[in-house]
């Protein structure tokens, strides 16, 4: 069996990777290291079943030979880096899924999108499952990620219904773990880079809002899932871990388990900043079997111990 994986060597797709690999899969890995990094797949460029190609999945894609899956997860992720980078991601989410939905139609490959807890924007329901459609303000600073994101599985929804492709939509919340970066500005990785600097932990807004934190390592399984599983063709599930914390929580965690003193700085709270989330998780349980088995603390104390051999 051969996989495609755009986004690669990003902190998902690299993770994706080895996933795959290890379960006897051919793997096909495509990224711009817009957001990613070589690094991240290094220690894969041995392995004769890795190919890796440096490319734009803007532009149209041509590979040969047959491709049972393709996992379209190129995309910035991070606000930081999705304001930074509006067009881009509009582009790779647009233009990027139109040219990989249709190399899967090409190839009659399965689909699996990368979609995002932010289709639902900031809730109105709480936890959110499947069928809640969301609160997107379309034209905040947020829109860019959020409305494409929209848009990507509008798409992959009309190809599975045009083309009969076999398409599956991953709807991920907040996740975390080795390989994200220093500077990627999400709150885990922020956080505790602060920490480890013994620089000030910047929270925006009064830090009561919520977020639901999944440990990479789980997320690869329930996504292993998702592309493997017969017969769901057409469906979107919820991923994630429904363990909520407050960003206030989440500092004083982070401080305890660096054994810091970093003081917290209370920050303006950011434009349409969603002020709680957490997933339903029954139907991924309840179809494929599938819930995290890592506690936060847990992934927490891997992840510190990981960044503490970077942070130098
Ligand atoms: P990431 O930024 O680490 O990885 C994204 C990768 O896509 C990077 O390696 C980047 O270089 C690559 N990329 C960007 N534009 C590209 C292009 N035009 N052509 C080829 N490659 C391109 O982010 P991540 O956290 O690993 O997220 C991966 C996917 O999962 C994204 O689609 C994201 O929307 C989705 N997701 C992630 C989370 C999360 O919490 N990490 C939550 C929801 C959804
Ligand atoms: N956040 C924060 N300080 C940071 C980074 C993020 O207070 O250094 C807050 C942010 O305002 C949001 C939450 O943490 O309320 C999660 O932000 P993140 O960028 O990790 O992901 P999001 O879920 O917003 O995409």
């Amino acid at each position: 069996m051969r996989v495609l994986i755009t986004g690669a060597a990003g902190f998902i797709g690299s993770h994706l990777c080895e996933k795959f690999l290890e379960q006897g899969f051919e793997v096909i890995g495509l990224d711009n290291f817009l957001t990613g990094s070589p690094d991240n797949i290094a220690h894969l460029f041995g392995n004769p079943k890795f190919n890796f190609i440096k490319y734009n999945v803007t532009n149209f894609i041509y590979i040969q030979g047959k491709i049972d899956i393709i996992l379209h997860f190129a995309s910035p992720a991070s606000p930081k880096d999705y304001l930074k980078h509006p067009i881009h991601t509009m582009k790779v989410d647009s233009i990027g899924t139109l040219n990989t939905l249709g190399l899967a139609k090409e190839k009659k490959s399965r689909y699996v999108l990368a979609s995002t807890s932010e289709v639902y924007g900031d809730p109105e329901i709480h936890p959110q499952n499947e069928s809640y459609w969301g609160n997107v303000n379309p034209i905040g600073p947020r829109s860019v990620y959020d409305e494409a994101k929209r848009f990507a599985e509008a798409l992959s929804m009309a190809y599975f219904r045009e083309h009969k492709i076999d398409v599956r939509i991953a709807r991920i919340f907040n996740t975390y773990g080795e390989r994200m970066r220093q500077e990627d500005g999400r709150v885990i990785p922020s956080f505790i880079t602060a920490c480890l600097k013994k620089e000030k932990i910047k929270i925006y807004g009064d830090g009561n809002q919520t977020r639901s934190f999944c440990y990479v390592k789980d997320l690869v399984e329930g996504i292993f899932k998702i592309a493997t599983e017969p017969k769901i063709s057409g469906e979107v599930f919820n991923i994630g871990n429904p363990e909520e914390y407050t960003i206030n929580d989440l500092a004083k965690i982070i401080k305890e388990l660096t054994q810091s003193n970093s003081e917290i700085e209370y920050l303006p709270k950011l434009e349409d900043d969603p002020q709680r989330r957490r997933p339903d998780i029954t139907k991924i349980k309840t179809k494929l079997n599938w819930e995290p088995k890592t506690p936060v603390i847990e992934g927490l104390k891997k992840t510190i111990d990981w960044f503490k051999t970077v942070i130098k």
